[in-house]
């Protein structure tokens, strides 16, 4: 019998469904120049020290004294090392409790092989549509919490046994300050519960206030899992490589069982691309990259927020979520902003339904398309009313 389950999401509103539209169109129309505001993939290329390192990787391989073959499953030690050192280095974490991996798509739905098959997953609604997807085809029980009026995640009365947290936060853009996290740490400290703390914006955390770590609160080891990616922070989107910190308070032998059994590896090459991504003249150039995205996303917040939008987010991570002025459904207004300006943005509802209503705009594309995307939302709006 065949896993059914993989497709118990909400076709009509689901990703997939709008990037068919979005594809079907540019084919229907070529010659529109179409810009995406919806874009979750970087516009910026690897740096060059990180390229010359995978360079010399690449021929490491080609040398049976320098090659690389089986047998890192958890991560190459030093780049396990330079985690701990670069991003962690006041916690005390050892590199038995860092794990390399291939992504954080795969990992944040993966860690769930460590929780127990009748676990009470909770998680945000809208939501990183992965969460809620894996889950229903891995048929974990799946539960729901919306967001308050700061679009932060209400804590619950009930007891659950593993919670979600993306902060800073796919899709609102927001990210949740010191003392709402050590709100959530200690429902789970109560609770018994886990967190599966989804941290892969990290990088464009700026505000004094929200923690670079879900660890700066010292309880949260007995009870979260912080998972990172160098996707966004260094344009590993297609390379692939991420990690992350499942402390020893947890557990230190079920999942390095379980991964021996389950992985070989991240891939050699891309390890080394990712420890040289902690050299000094690669750091430098990265937050430059940063920065670019973040001046993306500022401009991006203020030409909506003039344009009469409610806008949130922006700040900690590359994400706004703007909510609709029209009284239209957000797929409706996807596809009449598609037709009518040729600029994409992600319909609200594919998050969840508590995303009916919004969309979502990215700062992680050139700050030139950006531009050009609000005047055309100003001629619209000018023109239209
Ligand atoms: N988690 C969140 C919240 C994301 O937005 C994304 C990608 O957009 C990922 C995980 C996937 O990251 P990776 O490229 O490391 O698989």
């Amino acid at each position: 019998m065949l896993n059914r389950n993989i497709l118990k999401i909400d076709k009509i509103n689901a990703f997939s469904s709008a990037t068919a539209y979005v594809a079907r169109y540019k084919k229907e129309h070529p010659q529109r120049d179409v810009i995406s505001l919806g874009i979750g993939d970087v516009s910026k290329p690897i740096v060059k020290p990180i390229i010359e390192a995978m360079h010399k990787a690449v021929d490491d391989l080609a040398d049976m004294s320098s090659f690389h073959g089986y047998g890192g499953y958890y991560g190459l030690p030093e780049l396990r090392q330079a985690i701990i050192d670069n991003d962690y280095p006041q916690f005390g974490f050892t590199i038995d409790e860092v794990y390399v991996s291939d992504g954080t798509k795969s990992d944040c739905t993966n860690i769930l092989e460590l929780f127990d098959i009748n676990s009470r997953i909770l998680m945000a609604d809208p939501t990183y549509p992965i969460y809620r997807n894996r889950c229903y085809a891995l048929s974990r029980e799946v539960y729901f919490t919306p967001l308050d009026e700061n679009y932060q995640m209400v804590i619950p009365e009930e007891h659950y046994d593993v919670i979600f947290i993306c902060s800073p936060s796919n899709p609102v853009g927001n990210a949740m300050t010191y003392d709402v996290l050590e709100k959530w740490v200690s429902y789970a400290v109560r609770e018994n519960a886990y967190i599966i703390y989804d941290n892969v914006y990290e990088a464009f955390i700026s505000s004094p206030d929200v923690p670079k770590s879900i660890y700066e609160i010292p309880e949260a080891r007995k009870c979260a899992i912080e998972l990172r990616s160098f996707s966004k922070r260094a344009s590993f989107t297609g390379l692939r490589c991420s990690y992350f910190i499942l402390p020893k308070e947890i557990d230190t032998v079920l999942f390095k069982e379980r991964t021996i059994n389950r992985f070989n590896g991240a891939s050699y090459v891309a390890q080394v691309g990712a420890l040289a991504s902690f050299l000094p003249e690669s750091r430098e150039l990265l937050q430059k990259n940063i920065e670019i995205y973040k001046e993306n996303i500022t401009f991006l917040k203020k030409s909506f927020e003039k344009m009469g939008f409610e806008v949130t987010g922006g700040v900690d991570s590359p994400y706004i979520w703007v909510k609709n002025k029209e009284n239209i459904s957000s797929f409706e207004y996807f596809h009449k902003i598609l037709n009518e300006i040729n600029v994409i943005i992600v319909p609200g509802a594919i998050f969840g339904p508590h995303g009916e209503g919004y969309f979502r705009v990215s700062g992680l594309g050139t700050i030139e398309n950006s531009r050009r995307a609000v005047e055309r939302f100003q001629r619209y709006y000018e023109e239209s009313h």
